[in-house]
């Protein structure tokens, strides 16, 4: 497996339901903060895969 480090990153995000809260995770190891919304954990990931 070779690792592109020069090229595009690619953050493929999703949204975990923890109990209650609903955060986003990434690929790339990121995790946004625990939300009570799932909408809120995807703008989150989305805001993340922009370039947060
Ligand atoms: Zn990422």
């Amino acid at each position: 497996m070779a690792q592109d480090e020069a090229g595009q990153r690619e953050h493929r995000t999703t949204t975990v339901e923890q109990g209650r809260f609903c955060l986003a995770r990434c690929d790339c190891g990121w995790r946004g903060p625990a939300r009570r919304a799932r909408s809120l954990a995807r703008t989150d990931a989305e805001a993340h895969a922009a370039g947060g």
